[in-house]
């Protein structure tokens, strides 16, 4: 089964194009500056073998519709030839949605219904999930008799208990507004959760996990017995550790004060938070690589800001520590996660009294999908593994259609659990 995987941003549609009985990559590519005078297209086939092409331009793209017109040109007039033969090789669509509030609590088919529903989720991630929506329709539009499957970052969140997930304000504000914590990078927690369970060779629901997602945004999450149960993250990806531009936990009266002696309105409270703040803030730099590159030339305020980030991913390790009790593993993934050792080291030392040591000589190991760093008399297990939300989403989508065709068809429940289809 082939299902075509959309993350359809402001300005930008990343996709990938999943051979799903091998789980193997067949196209990944990235339409971007949607809008602007200048777009761009990457377009790579075959990624990772040894026949991999790379294509890249620079085509004007006005909007959404014409930027998926071309991955579609790309999948079946590429210049390399044809990555399927037609369109109808094509047999889902798979859509990443950030914010599906409390409305899922799993994957689902799209239907009129769903799109209301993810609409009504706007006011809680406006940028985001208008951009998802433009995704679903246009890809309803290009491929209209293809199952369209939405998949949440929201939803892995959705086992949170209230006295976690719950903001200690009028309860009313919960009620009416449904404003509280719902926590993201969902897709990736539930891959890397379910590879740790293999590495570990434990069922999941038996795992215990602190999972340390570092990219531009970070968060941090408690995992118990396989699911979610606290997370950094809150009613919108700004909570929790320092990240690349926002500015993570603050003391909430900071809106007032900034207001009041600086005359700063919401909006530019807003867009200093999330864009001008975290690493950046402090230090002018966000890409991790850039601080380090500073820290080395004696840069200070690199060295305050790299210190900074560190000591808060230190603190929620702690506190998801008294949450959980008992810890199997810790997880460091994403863009940092995986390939800085400097953050990793910084991060668990000083752990030992909670049971984590680190092989400072593995630690500095490049990791292929994953690999171990703690020392062998460490309690905690300590892994990297590389994320992969694509193909999560895609397996998410390929459960939705199965479950779907059970529904419909006896004949494929039966056909199913004969274990004659996989
Ligand atoms: P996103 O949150 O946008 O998905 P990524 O997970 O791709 O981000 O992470 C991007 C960040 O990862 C970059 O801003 C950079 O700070 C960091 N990063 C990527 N590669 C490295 C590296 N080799 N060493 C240190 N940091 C890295």
């Amino acid at each position: 089964m082939n299902i075509l995987v959309i993350n359809s941003g402001s300005s930008s549609i990343k996709y990938q194009l999943l051979d799903m009985d091998r789980e193997r990559v067949l196209v990944t590519g990235l339409v971007e500056r949607i809008g602007e005078v200048h777009g761009g297209l990457t377009n790579r086939t075959n990624p990772g073998t040894k026949n991999e092409r790379l294509i890249q331009r620079s085509p004007t793209i006005p909007d959404h519709n014409s930027g998926m017109r071309l991955v579609i040109e790309q999948l079946i007039h590429g210049q390399d030839g044809p990555v399927v033969g037609d369109i109808s090789e094509i047999h889902a669509v798979a859509h990443r949605i950030v914010h599906g509030g409390e409305s899922f609590r799993q994957p689902v088919l799209v239907t009129e219904k769903v799109i209301e529903a993810i609409t009504a989720n706007v006011v809680l991630a406006p940028l985001h999930n208008s951009a998802n929506l433009e995704g679903i329709r246009v890809a309803m539009e290009l491929f209209p008799d293809v199952e369209q499957v939405a998949v949440f970052d929201t939803v892995f969140h959705q086992t949170i208990p209230p006295y976690a997930f719950l903001y200690a304000l009028p309860y009313e504000l919960y009620e009416k507004d449904r404003i509280r914590r719902y926590g993201f990078h969902g897709t990736s927690n539930k891959f890397v959760a379910g590879e740790c369970a293999r590495i570990l060779d434990k069922p999941v629901q038996e795992c215990n996990l602190i999972t340390l997602h570092l990219g531009n945004g970070c968060s941090v999450t408690a995992v118990k017995n396989g699911c979610s149960v606290d997370t950094s993250l809150g009613i919108t990806p700004l909570e929790g550790p320092v990240m690349g531009t926002r500015c993570g936990d603050v003391d909430p009266a900071l809106h007032a004060i900034l207001h009041r002696n600086r005359g700063m309105d919401i909006e530019a409270i807003d867009t200093m938070l999330n864009r001008e703040s975290g690493l950046k803030g402090v230090c002018g730099l966000n890409d991790m690589r850039d601080i380090h590159a500073a820290r080395q030339k004696g840069d200070e305020m690199a060295q305050l800001a790299f210190d900074m980030f560190v000591y808060r991913i230190k603190k929620y390790i702690g506190m998801y520590f008294a949450v959980l009790g008992r810890v199997d593993a810790v997880i460091f993934t994403a863009g940092i996660g995986e390939n800085d050792s400097e953050v990793r080291e910084s991060v668990l030392s000083g752990l030992q009294g909670l049971g984590i040591t680190l092989d400072k000589v593995a630690n500095d190991r490049c990791p292929d999908a994953w690999m171990r760093i703690n020392a062998p008399e460490s309690r905690v297990e300590v892994l990297v593994i590389r994320t992969n939300e694509e193909l999560e989403i895609g397996r998410q989508a390929v459960e939705v259609l199965s479950q779907e065709l059970v529904r419909e068809s006896p004949f494929w429940a039966a056909t199913l659990q004969s274990g004659m289809v996989s």
